[in-house]
Parts: C-alpha cells; structure tokens; sequence
C-alpha cells in the first residue's frame, strides 16, 4: 500500500509527505503522487505523529465510571476485585477493542498494556490495526505457593509468547510483575531472567504512592527502585525496563534509572484522580538520562484515553508544581508523549520524518481549537481535545479517516452489551 498525503501542514509548513509499505518514503513541496497511490487531500489539516500511550489497562474501558471518588483499597477490594473474577475471553476481547477504537480516534497508534488473556487482546489489537506490547499481569502476594504457581504459569506460556513474538509486528508478548508490594523478590528476579532471555519489555508499576515506597522502606530497608538495583534487575533490563507512574523518586533512584537507560511511563490523570501525589520529577529524570513516556492509564483510573489531554495535563502539572511558566513547553511535552514512548517500544517512529515508521496522524484545522491558527503545536497540545484528529496512519495502512473507523457500530453495541456479563457485583 502507498499513500500520498498533499498540501499538507507539517511544521507549519505545507507540503506533500509519500508513504511507501510502512515507511514515511519522502517529504516536499515538488513531490507528485505515483498512479496506484491512495491520495490523501491535507487541506486544512496538519500531520502530527501519533501518539503511544505507554502504560494502561485496555480492557478495564469496560470499568469506566465504575466506582469512582473512592480510596484505592476500597475500589480494588469492594468494585474492581469480585468482578474481574468475571474476565473471559469474549470481555477481554470486546473491552480492548472499546480501548484501540477509543485511542485509534483520539490519535495513538501504540500502547503498552498490562492485564490478561494476551491472545484475545492481540486479536483486537490487530483488528483494529494499531500496535501493543501486550503483558500478562501477575502477583504472587509474597506467598511461597503462589510464588511456585506463577512460575509454572509462566513456564507454561514461554513457548507461546516466543511464537507469537516471532510471527507478528504489530503486537507482542510478554509478562508484568504488578508491583513490589505484590509480587515477591524470587518472583521479580524470576520475570527479569525470563524477560532478558527472551529480549521482552518489563513493566511495573513503581513507586506510585507514598506509602508503597514507606513500605518498601520498612520490609525491605530500602526505596523501590533500590530494591530492584539490589536484584540486579535495573541493570539487567535497562532500555527494556518499564516503571509505570515512578512518581516518589529519591535523587538516588533517578541516578539508577538514568546510569541503566531506563523507561519510565508518567500517569498525570491518574495520579491526580487517585491523589497518588503530583510532583513528577520530569526535569531530573530527563536530565539523568531517563527515557520520560507518558500514559493514561486504564480507564477505570483516569476515566479516558485520550493522550491530547494526557499531555496538557502534564505540561500544566510541571508548570504548577515548579511555579515556572517555562517549565515543559508544548514541543517537549509532545515528544515525551510520542517519540520518547515508541523509543521504549523499539518502534522507529514518534517523528513525521523520512525514512521513519509511518505512524502518524492528521488534525481538522477547522476544529475551534485550531481558530485562529497562531502556532499549530501549541494549539494540538494547550487547546485540542482528541476530536481534532481526522485521519490516522499506522505502519503505513490508514485506519481512520475523516473519523470514520471500520467497526466502530459493532464494537460500541458489543461493548454495551458484554459490561452486564462483567459487572455483576455494585456495592452500594
Ligand atoms: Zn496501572
């Protein structure tokens, strides 16, 4: 497939950009459509590249507005818990096509996952043909039985994630330990070896709240991030390391995350929602050396996946926090939520450059947010909201165009329906 997008605003410049397979092939004004290109008029809209939304939970879109404005304990314990005992593979299957029908509309083309049921989340993932990296969720609770369980059920999926992996592009496998505070250090250790073994992405989520890291202090005599320097693991994954929100970091943590090339993946809606805290520590981290993504988390905590929003949020946080309007301008906020996540993904794209991997999208100027047109970017990420996106290209294959998706009836009737089968349990 080839497509030719004309007259076209991209760096406040208009131009013509070709996609050749799945490759941004040229870009320029003097550029001239081949005969069997599919042709892309730009007026009125300018290419940005999509977004990757680099930590959430596709398939709790189904959880949406279910149990909010409660403590974290009681949603897990009281709404989330007795009800995921319900997953299967048609929910798992219809929620994460809700999510990429929601992210694909809004403008990302990548997200790294954490829950269950990898097969028939891919499955969804491919139909609706964006890009994941799909990991399998686990605890062990610290309990020695379980800690046996999670081993075997790993064991047992290694020759399945290492087939799929090998047969597939767009989605791939592997295996998240939950948290430190669930998941024992044999078992952490455990994930690492499995993990570098077979060159996998190892996400967690880290130091998410005060009392996690109080925890950590009190069990284990150290911070987080220290415990898993002491295990060898942060060395061990480096560039694949994913620590989802990283939020209560010691000057000492960030060193260990910038000397290992490490990931991190900041959750700004999540974290204010839950009042998790608000003080990323985005400017140190990135001057560590620490490759800063952002996320939205899943929908149950941050209630939308729209990554536009998820950006402003976090600009704004770093200016507020740090009392410093020049704190994270627009064009840095958008790189940490576009380039800097397929970075982590190993996907040569996040930028509208030849030669690099054609995920990109394309936004409506006539929407109000870009009226009058002062400066493009400042107006996608200080005044858009995920309706401005009107066509969006992954891998070089359009899958929206002028907000159309192909699906989009059946997976909004089917989403509707499956939620009586997932939550049977209301408190209240
Ligand atoms: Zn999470």
């Amino acid at each position: 497939m080839s497509i030719f997008i004309k007259n076209i605003l991209l760096d406040e410049q208009t131009t013509n950009i070709s996609i050749k397979g799945d490759k941004i092939h040229a870009i320029g004004t003097d550029l001239v459509p081949a005969a069997d290109d599919t042709i892309i008029d730009g007026a009125n809209m300018a290419a940005f590249p999509s977004f990757a939304n680099m930590h959430g939970h596709a398939a709790m879109s189904l959880f949406r507005g279910f149990g909010d404005d409660h403590n974290l304990s009681d949603w897990l314990n009281q709404w989330i818990w007795p009800n995921e005992r319900n997953l299967d593979s048609e929910i798992i299957y219809w929620g994460v096509r809700l999510a990429c029908l929601e992210m694909i509309k809004s403008g990302t083309t990548a997200f790294a996952d954490m829950y269950f049921f990898l097969p028939d989340a891919a499955r969804a993932v491919e139909e609706s043909g964006i890009r994941a990296i799909l990991s399998q969720s686990f605890v062990d609770l610290h309990n020695p039985e379980m800690t046996a369980n999670v081993r075997r059920e790993v064991e047992g999926m290694e020759q399945m994630i290492c087939e799929w992996n090998s047969s597939h592009t767009l989605t791939q496998f592997s295996i998240a330990p939950h948290a430190i505070y669930t998941v024992s250090n044999e078992t952490l250790k455990f994930f690492a070896d499995f993990c570098h073994r077979h060159n996998l992405l190892y996400h967690i989520h880290m130091s998410e709240t005060n009392s996690e890291v109080e925890n950590s202090l009190k069990d284990n005599g150290c911070r987080p991030y220290e415990l898993l320097d002491r295990l060898g693991i942060l060395e061990q994954m480096g560039s694949h390391f994913l620590g989802a929100h990283s939020l209560h970091l010691s000057q000492h943590e960030i060193e260990l995350l910038g000397k290992y090339h490490c990931n991190v993946a900041h959750n700004p809606n999540s974290n204010l929602k839950l009042a998790s805290g608000h003080k990323f520590l985005y400017n140190e981290l990135r001057n560590a050396g620490v490759n800063v993504t952002l996320g939205t988390d899943g929908c149950s905590s941050s209630n939308n996946l729209d990554m536009i929003e998820a950006t402003k949020v976090m600009s704004l946080l770093q200016k507020g926090w740090r009392n410093d309007p020049l704190a994270m301008p627009a064009s840095e906020a958008l790189n940490v939520a576009t380039v800097n996540g397929f970075k982590a993904l190993g996907v040569d794209a996040g930028e509208v450059a030849v030669g690099k991997t054609a995920d990109l999208m394309l936004v409506n100027l006539d929407n109000l947010a870009f009226v009058p047109n002062n400066n493009t970017m400042s107006n996608l990420v200080y005044a858009a909201h995920g309706d401005c996106v009107d066509t969006v290209i992954c891998n070089g294959k359009i899958v929206m165009r002028h907000r159309h998706v192909d699906g989009e009836e059946e997976t909004i009737r089917e989403a509707r329906r499956i939620v009586s089968k997932l939550i049977t349990v209301r408190p209240e």
